[in-house]
């Protein structure tokens, strides 16, 4: 609990400064970006300067971009939970999943039967998956299978599971295992530190983790990563129960097994 504490008191200091220091930058590269506007006027496709100029808008665009994230990071949302099916919001999500992983992965859905709802926020939970799915993509450069999988886990289950925190009770599991390159030990310990990365500069922020991290903990719910070097990983998210499966949503959620290859 002390170490989760100090995670939350580290994420919402390094937020808070992360987000003072990109506002400054944004504005500072707003002018970056519209002075180079105003040159690339003056210089026409073909003129000796135009490469380079166009070379400092893009960066100054990627940077742009970087900071957005910054920004999104450090910005305290507010959280509008609602009681939602988690199998629903799997297979709306899963077409925007495909797209972005390519045709080189390929990605299953497999859900258990009555899942129970949970209460948390729609837009944060697409936030959670977008983000697993995403470092799964990257950790499987030559291919390999994405599956997210939903199931419920009983009191009586959970109090067999024993890691750092968690607190035996009622909850949906939504798992999103890959078969890609895994992690050593030394870097599991970090995934969750904000701007801790592995991938070069320029393709990864280090804040996807953290960010999954603090939307779990903010539905006071529990992550868990496991992961071979070589065979895969599987991040492991525990969702409080809310209630009952209606009869209406459990035929809605008819496919337990989907393969979107
Ligand atoms: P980023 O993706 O921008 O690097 P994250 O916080 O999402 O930031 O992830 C931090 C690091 O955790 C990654 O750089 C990578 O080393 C590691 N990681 C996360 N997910 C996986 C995964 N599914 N397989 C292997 N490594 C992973």
């Amino acid at each position: 609990l002390e170490a989760q504490f100090a995670q939350s008191q580290k994420m919402q200091a390094i937020g808070q400064l992360a987000g003072g220091v990109a506002h400054d930058f944004n504005n500072l590269l707003t002018a970056i970006i519209g002075f180079s506007d105003l040159l690339l006027l003056k210089h026409k496709p073909g003129d000796p300067s135009f490469g380079e100029l166009m070379q400092i808008k893009q960066n100054a665009n990627r940077a742009a971009g970087l900071t957005r994230q910054l920004l999104a990071f450090s910005r305290q949302q507010t959280m509008r939970p609602q009681v939602l099916e988690l199998p629903l919001i799997v297979d709306d999500l899963a077409v925007l999943l495909k797209r972005m992983i390519g045709d080189h992965i390929s990605l299953k859905v497999e859900h258990g039967r009555d899942i129970w709802t949970v209460r948390a926020d729609l837009v944060q939970l697409e936030q959670v998956m977008v983000n697993l799915v995403v470092n799964a993509r990257d950790a499987m450069p030559n291919g390999g299978t994405i599956t997210i999988r939903t199931s419920n886990i009983t009191e009586g289950e959970a109090s067999s599971l024993n890691f750092e925190g968690f607190v035996p009770a009622d909850y949906v599991l939504i798992e999103v295992q890959d078969t890609g390159t895994g992690m050593p030990q030394e870097v599991l310990e970090k995934i969750f530190e904000p701007f801790f990365t592995t991938k070069e500069l320029g393709k990864g922020t280090g804040l996807g983790l953290s960010t999954v991290y603090g939307i779990v903990k903010q539905t006071e719910g529990f992550i868990y990563p496991v992961s071979t070097v070589g065979v895969g990983t599987t991040f492991k998210i525990f969702l409080p129960r809310h209630g009952e499966v209606t009869t209406e949503a459990a035929g809605k959620a008819a496919a337990p097994v989907k393969d979107l290859t």
